[in-house]
């Protein structure tokens, strides 16, 4: 799942929100790390105390919400029959994806229209903001042709235990299998292609699948491929080994890093532009706020 990077930037690596932990799986926000939480710690170690610690509820993102319901709609997609799969079907996947999504949410509702909370501007027009996802869906046809595409996976979850017992896991819009066994990650993103600095966290994201793929498949992907509906630009890179060692020694010292922070309490606060989006900035000490007196857990265990 993404986010608009021009938007959002705060939640752009790999647009899972912050529930993005699966206890079903054995996952816990203390035993596990996903691409958006190791990004959320190189960006604002207090960031991610207020996500992964203090676990403190965050408005609902418009921008996040449209890459939701495109997403949805281009995994919806791939169960048409191979010729059905047109701009024109996709755009009559949109209204379903929306309605199913606001019948999960029905609070989503009221960021469209009507007066602003809390004084502040009013929300988007629900029509207005459809054609935006629309117009979105219509650059994905300019990127790829789904009618020569056959997935082999889509949304799916992949997990990796690292010797420490820390996993790593998170959720993949698209894996394609070459005739030759080959993989392809693909991950798709409704922001614009992003400047130097978003270039490497978001291929620090595909790095981070393509490790977990490699550590639980035994297969280095071929490619891995960030589609930007934004601006209808492809990123594409081809990992090598060195690189994924690279970005394992990276996990594992974030980890060492995180679970320090935890044991001393000393959540730095990180002061950047992201700081715009920020959710927490009234309690930010960088910004004058006092932060709450931090939960007594349990630190992580990885
Ligand atoms: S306002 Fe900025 S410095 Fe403070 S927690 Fe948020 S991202 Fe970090």
């Amino acid at each position: 799942m993404s986010v608009e990077q021009t938007s959002s930037p705060v939640l752009e690596v790999d647009d899972a929100p912050p529930s993005d932990v699966d206890e079903f799986a054995g996952l816990t926000r203390r035993n596990s790390l996903s691409p958006s939480r190791a990004s959320d710690f190189m960006s604002c170690p207090l960031l991610y105390r207020f996500r992964v610690i203090d676990r403190l509820p965050e408005a609902p993102s418009i921008d996040a919400v449209r890459g939701s319901v495109v997403h949805k709609v281009l995994e919806d997609l791939f169960d048409l029959p191979t010729t059905d799969r047109t701009p024109e079907r996709a755009n009559a996947l949109l209204p379903g994806a929306w309605e199913r999504l606001l019948e999960a949410e029905p609070e989503l509702a009221e960021m469209f229209g009507g007066p602003g909370v809390d004084g502040g501007p009013a929300g988007p027009d629900l029509l207005t903001w459809l054609d935006q996802c629309r117009a979105l869906l219509g650059r994905y046809f300019t990127l790829e042709d789904p009618q020569r595409l056959e997935p082999a996976e889509r949304e799916v979850h992949v997990i990796t235990q690292l010797d420490s017992g820390l996993h790593l896991h998170g959720y993949i819009d698209r894996v394609d299998v070459a005739p030759t066994g080959e993989l392809r990650i693909v991950d798709y993103k409704t922001g614009k292609s992003p400047g130097e600095h978003f270039e490497a966290k978001a291929l620090f994201q595909m790095r981070f699948y393509a490790l977990v793929v490699w550590r639980t498949r035994g297969v280095i992907p071929r490619m891995l491929q960030l589609v930007y509906l934004g601006n209808g630009e492809m990123l594409r890179y081809e990992p090598t080994e060195h690189d994924l060692l690279a970005t394992e020694r990276k996990v594992r010292a974030l980890w060492d890093a995180i679970t320090r922070a935890n044991e001393t309490g000393d959540w730095r606060p990180r002061k950047s532009v992201l700081c715009g989006w920020c959710d927490h900035k009234a309690i930010c000490p960088a910004w004058g706020g006092v932060p709450p007196a931090l939960p007594d857990t349990p630190a992580p265990s990885g």
